[in-house]
């Protein structure tokens, strides 16, 4: 481990300048309670890489969890969210600041292969349990070294070199997640898998290794492969090596998917105002070709919530029903009825799949009629002596569609056409 003062000061410069002042204030406290302190894993590959990041992950060589406490009071954060069993804290300092606390745990006896560093104390140990050597750096809060990089594994090389490597023979068989995990970094930074590391990939998934990962875990790497930019990128190396199929035997990438997948970061700007959860549509296009009970299947298997299902499960089902209904739609009370009970991330993928007349539909539909204040309320007619009956919704529906037919319809001339029913 080697760090030249020029390299100190090339990482310091990147690192913006709310983020030293917050690294100054962890600084004080690590002074105050003589811990040592350093920022790790992802934050750390980002700075080198020029990449913003908002996770600030710090591990303390003493006792996290009292370490976040003072980091709370310092910050004069909102709240504090203890793990006593890992020995973790989040910070949460305002709604766009949170620090995530560990602490850097001692049982050496564990890894007899590593020795602790004295320099170092557990620090190693901790860089030693991570996935690959470009999340394994650690950058020093401490008030002499103070920016200076803890590389115990070459992974500035590796971030330099673009290569992902694991940091010993056996991580893909202690954590298959891994596997995962390898293609979301190799396709989000466009670095490859290194050739050993590739091998020991491989044998894991022809050893059935990935069928020892929680579904809870799955998930959670799927969600961000989903949502990262170009997740078709991740998906066609999931697709390669066969990580898929394990997820479920049906679940191909066609070709198809592949372009709705890419169509789909265009439509992100387009659509960044309704703030979809772009994870979501890029799950449902996998499932695009799937029958409805695998689709429950895989819905159950990622124990989505009763909420969840309701609004995309039923969604999927009747996409094909909606557009072809859709194209008929001439009126916009037929657009609204035929869009309004579906989910707008589903809608994306009826958008997707629909030609022009069918999208500008779909537009108008998002950006105009689902926005349409009814004129007549379930109040006005209970005012005009109508009792709440089953009957009530199918009269304020209508009131509604003639509301969105003629345009510039006032509400009296509504509340006339009601009062003669
Ligand atoms: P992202 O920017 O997507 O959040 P990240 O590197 O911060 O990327 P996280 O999943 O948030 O990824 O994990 C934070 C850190 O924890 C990683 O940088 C890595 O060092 C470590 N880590 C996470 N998962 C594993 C794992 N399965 N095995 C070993 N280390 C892991």
């Amino acid at each position: 481990r080697k760090v030249s003062k020029a390299m100190r000061e090339q990482l310091l410069d990147k690192i913006p300048k709310d983020l030293i002042d917050l690294l100054k204030a962890i600084e004080k406290i690590a002074k105050k309670r003589k811990e040592k302190v350093y920022m790790v894993g992802g934050i750390v590959r980002d700075i080198i890489l020029g990449i913003p990041n908002k996770d600030i992950d710090i591990v303390v060589e003493g006792e996290g969890i009292a370490f976040a406490w003072d980091l709370k009071n310092e910050l004069n954060g909102e709240k504090i969210v203890v793990h006593e069993k890992f020995k973790t804290a989040v910070v949460i300092v305002d709604k766009d600041l949170k620090i995530d606390v560990a602490t850097s745990r001692v049982e050496y006896y564990e890894y007899p292969t590593s020795l602790p560093s004295v320099d170092y104390g557990s620090i190693r140990e901790d860089m030693y349990r991570r996935d690959f050597t470009i999340n394994s750096l650690a950058l020093e809060v401490d008030y002499q070294k103070f920016g200076e990089l803890v590389d115990f594994f070459n992974g500035y090389r590796d971030i330099q070199n673009r290569e992902i490597r694991i940091l010993h023979n056996f991580s893909f068989v202690e954590d298959p997640t891994r596997i995962i995990r390898a293609f979301r970094f190799a396709s989000r930074y466009d670095f490859k898998i290194e050739e050993e590391t590739e091998r020991f990939l491989k044998d894991a998934v022809e050893n059935g290794f990935l069928k020892k990962i929680s579904w809870p875990r799955v998930k959670n790497e799927f969600k961000i492969i989903l949502g990262d930019k170009n997740p078709e990128k991740a998906l066609n190396f999931l697709e390669k090596y066969d990580v898929l199929k394990n997820i479920h035997h049906n679940i191909k990438l066609t070709e198809k998917m592949k372009k709705h997948l890419e169509e789909l970061n265009s439509l992100g700007e387009m659509f960044s105002q309704l703030k979809l959860k772009k994870w979501i549509m890029a799950f449902l296009i996998l499932m695009e070709d799937l029958k409805s009970d695998e689709i429950e299947l895989i819905f159950n298997k990622f124990s989505f919530s009763q909420d969840f299902r309701k609004k995309y499960e039923f969604g999927i089902k009747k996409r094909s029903e909606a557009l072809s209904k859709l194209k008929k739609a001439d009126k916009n009370s037929e657009i609204y009825d035929t869009l309004n009970e579906i989910s707008f991330e589903v809608l994306m993928l009826i958008y997707l799949e629909g030609k022009k007349s069918s999208r500008e539909k779909i537009r108008k539909f998002i950006f105009d009629l689902s926005k349409i204040k009814p004129l007549v309320t379930g109040a006005d007619l209970i005012s005009v002596g109508y009792k709440p009956s089953p009957e009530f919704r199918k009269i304020l529906e209508d009131a509604l569609y003639r509301q969105l037919d003629y345009k510039g319809i006032t509400k009296e001339q509504l509340m006339s056409n009601i009062n003669k029913f």
